[in-house]
């Protein structure tokens, strides 16, 4: 037998709670029983938002609020900047070019973190520039990005608006979108939402909504305009994911329960003792300034192939945790602490890791990870 862990950042493991919520029959979505339970998610993903601003619930991945957040407020060949540092920054570019937007990139190396300064002067010396996109948590690299700083550059210019993919920050980072004016944040619920795949969640500003009356690209299904007013009804414009927003319900109640500052202090104590594992392991961090607290990208000790630390964390232990995309394929590893994660998904983690390399002959004493995470983590 082979137990499994799920300790990727995305899919996230799933509370009881939110499972079982999920198992009873089928309702339907006009229902007086749907109803209350959409508008009481509708106003839970307010209160994780920190925000007034409207959050409209998309049946899709993360991908598709990314795509929505195009399609619904530029206009072909209007000019953006996107944060590239990572392949989901990678993935802004990509979909702006899609759509036909005249993208301008500020790359930052993968491992760092962008340089407020930079998209300042950019913005100063462009002030055609109508968004800018960027990750919180850019999962790839495992780095975050100051969006506090982005949104205060941001905020002050009257024709651009902040584009934030919070698809992996959200739960695990105090995210401020009315007190720091974030235009448009997107969550998605399989990270630290705790659900399954299948919605991404999207918050809208009012300067970003009257931006939106001006936008000329093609919508119909991600139309945000016309699912504002359905909400506003706690109505969906076409069959939800009911299953899943019962779902939602329940997870949002159990953060709700935990409260907020403990929600994020949780991830960051989980992260910090996971990145000091590794590094007494002898193993280096991916990211090079600003980890993230929702993944820790590690490096693979030379001569190793991150891919194999991942395939045999898998394999021989029943541990899925991640490999490295685009060009960090191979040259690291990572492992989430991201949503329905605690103390000993930190060890399993640690514990699977100093396993895993000594079984591919790299050198680790063996329960030194794990006992540099149990002094961090002793309650
Ligand atoms: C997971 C993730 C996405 C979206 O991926 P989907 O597979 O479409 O849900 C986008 N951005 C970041 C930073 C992510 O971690």
């Amino acid at each position: 037998m082979l137990k499994k862990y799920l300790l990727a950042p995305g899919p996230t493991p799933i509370p009881p709670e939110v499972l079982l919520a999920m198992a009873m029959p089928i309702i339907h979505h006009r229902s007086t029983d749907f109803i209350p339970v959409l508008e009481s998610a509708k106003k839970g993903l307010q209160w994780l938002y920190q925000t007034k601003n409207d959050v409209l619930i998309l049946c899709s991945t993360g991908t598709g609020g990314m795509v929505s957040s195009v399609n619904n407020f530029f206009s072909p060949q209007d000019k953006v900047l996107v944060i590239n540092g990572g392949n989901f920054g990678e993935r802004w570019t990509k979909i702006g070019q899609a759509y036909g937007l005249n993208v301008q990139e500020i790359k930052v190396e993968w491992g760092h973190t962008v340089k407020p300064d930079e998209v300042e002067m950019v913005l100063k010396n462009d002030p055609g520039i109508k968004g800018v996109f960027v990750q919180a948590s850019e999962t790839s690299t495992g780095v975050y990005h100051d969006i506090r700083a982005l949104s205060r550059i941001v905020r002050e210019k009257s024709n651009t608006i902040l584009i934030v993919d919070a698809i992996s920050a959200l739960a695990a980072y105090d995210l401020r979108t009315d007190e720091w004016g974030i235009d448009i944040m997107i969550g998605g619920s399989q990270k630290g939402l705790m659900l399954p795949p299948g919605l991404a969640f999207i918050s809208v500003s009012e300067k970003a909504w009257k931006m939106s009356q001006d936008a000329k690209l093609p919508k119909f299904y991600f139309n945000l305009r016309k699912e504002r007013e359905a909400l506003a009804k706690n109505q969906t414009r076409f069959t939800t994911a009911v299953t899943l927003i019962i779902g939602l319900d329940e997870s949002i109640k159990l953060l709700q329960k935990e409260g907020l500052g403990k929600v994020f202090k949780r991830h960051e104590t989980l992260a910090h003792a996971a990145r000091e594992a590794v590094k007494a392991l002898g193993l280096e961090l991916y990211s090079k300034e600003s980890p993230s607290n929702a993944v820790t990208a590690i490096l693979a000790p030379k001569g190793l192939d991150g891919q194999e630390i991942y395939k045999n964390l898998k394999d021989k232990y029943g541990i899925t945790a991640a490999g490295g995309q685009g060009q960090a394929k191979g040259k690291i590893f990572r492992i989430a602490h991201l949503g329905y994660a605690d103390i000993f998904d930190i060890i399993i983690a640690i514990s699977g890791i100093e396993m895993v390399l000594t079984n591919m002959g790299y050198p680790v004493k063996l329960g030194s990870g794990v006992a540099t995470a149990e002094k961090l983590l002793l309650k």
